[in-house]
């Protein structure tokens, strides 16, 4: 973590340890959690409507506090993981007492037949040996009836643990994308970018990482709307996968940053991609759908890194951070690399003073 971003996130912090004292809210993690992402501000609708709550004189309490923890940030996938093993559970109990009752049943079977064995070893009239012949077809019929209602309610549980399995894959795939953009989350990049790191290291492979930030787009939500602002994070989100491919991987980083990572290709390469996203990006003429307004262009900056043999999954997102800083600081719509990073300090660079 940079200088930089630790200040930035010690910030929204404080910031929202100030919110939760001001509203005696209990600084339970998610309350702390909600106020951190209002102090962000990487959530629009969530600010808006806390915005509108302070505007309307009032503090948010501890009970607003957890309805809006639960409308905004709690994540769905979580309930949907309960609700399949719950009904994993279900499904389970129901076969485990089918089987207790066909054992049951089997047992009081064997019992029957093994007094029906000891009544045959003896000397049985005719009458006798008929009501026994009459109480086995019965019991056989009643343990007939069992197995075929065990079979039913497995044959059931089959199709049904099927159906679940289904659900459980589908939540496992959407626990690792970003709701709003549909490409990988957060999560997915971390882990992705620990396994590239670590392949780069053992396999010695070229590997580099692409940030991207779109520019001023806080003024565009201001001047557009946060749907249409949602809107253009889904196009930049579908750009940079298109100009990605293969072992590749597009994350989204939060609110309004992006990162590849590129593993098997060097800085040339990563700056070329890098530049094929700004440049289509920058090509995208906006419409806002229901009106056909023009919305003109956006821009975004880019930084890439290269992976150093020394690197850990965080100082190469560093570097690819000051990068992008770089990016900005040169005026916005640019790529910035390590390389470009290294010729601005010149030969200084890395050179400690005594
Ligand atoms: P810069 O060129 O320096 O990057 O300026 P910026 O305005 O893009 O940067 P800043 O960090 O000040 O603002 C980022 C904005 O991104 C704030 C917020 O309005 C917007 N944003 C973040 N997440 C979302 C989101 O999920 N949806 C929408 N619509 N906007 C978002
Ligand atoms: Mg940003
Ligand atoms: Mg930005």
């Amino acid at each position: 973590m940079s200088g930089q971003e630790f200040k930035r996130a010690l910030g929204y912090a404080n910031a929202a340890f100030d919110l939760l004292k001001r509203s005696g809210i209990p600084p339970y993690p998610q309350f702390y959690e909600l106020l951190y992402t209002y102090a962000t501000g990487v959530n629009p609708s969530l600010n808006s409507r806390i915005n509108a709550i302070f505007r309307e004189g009032h503090a948010p309490s501890a009970d607003l506090a957890e309805a809006l923890y639960n409308e905004f940030l709690k994540s769905d996938v979580n309930d949907r993981i309960t609700d399949v093993s719950e009904r994993m559970h279900a499904r389970i109990e129901a076969v485990h007492d089918a089987i207790d009752t066909a054992m049951t049943t089997a047992s009081a079977y064997s019992g029957s037949l093994q007094s029906a064995s000891g009544d045959l070893e003896q000397d049985i009239s005719t009458e006798a040996l008929q009501s026994l012949a009459n109480r086995l077809l019965l019991e056989t019929r009643v343990m007939q009836d069992t197995n075929r209602a065990l079979e039913q309610k497995l044959e059931a549980s089959r199709d049904d643990i099927a159906a679940l399995q289904r659900d459980l894959d589908d939540v496992r795939r959407e626990s690792r994308l970003d709701p709003l953009t549909k490409i990988a989350n957060r999560k997915s990049f971390d882990e992705g970018l620990e396994a590239a790191v670590a392949e780069a290291q053992s396999g010695h492979q070229p590997l580099c990482l692409l940030i991207a930030d779109i520019d001023h787009f806080k003024t565009f939500n201001d001047t557009y709307g946060h749907q249409t602002g949602d809107q253009v994070l889904r196009l930049v989100a579908m750009t940079i996968k298109s100009n990605i491919k293969g072992k590749d991987l597009a994350a989204r980083y939060g609110g309004e940053e992006f990162v590849a990572i590129l593993p098997s290709t060097d800085l040339e390469g990563a700056v070329i991609v890098a530049e094929n996203v700004r440049r289509a990006i920058q090509a995208k003429e906006l419409l806002k759908r229901s009106t056909n307004e023009k919305l003109g262009r956006i821009t975004a900056s880019f930084g890439v890194a290269a992976f150093r043999p020394s690197d850990t999954p965080s100082s190469l997102l560093e570097r690819a951070d000051r990068c992008l800083y770089a990016a900005k600081h040169a005026g916005r719509n640019k790529v910035v690399s390590e390389n470009d990073l290294a010729e601005q300090h010149g030969p200084k660079d890395g050179v400690s003073a005594a």
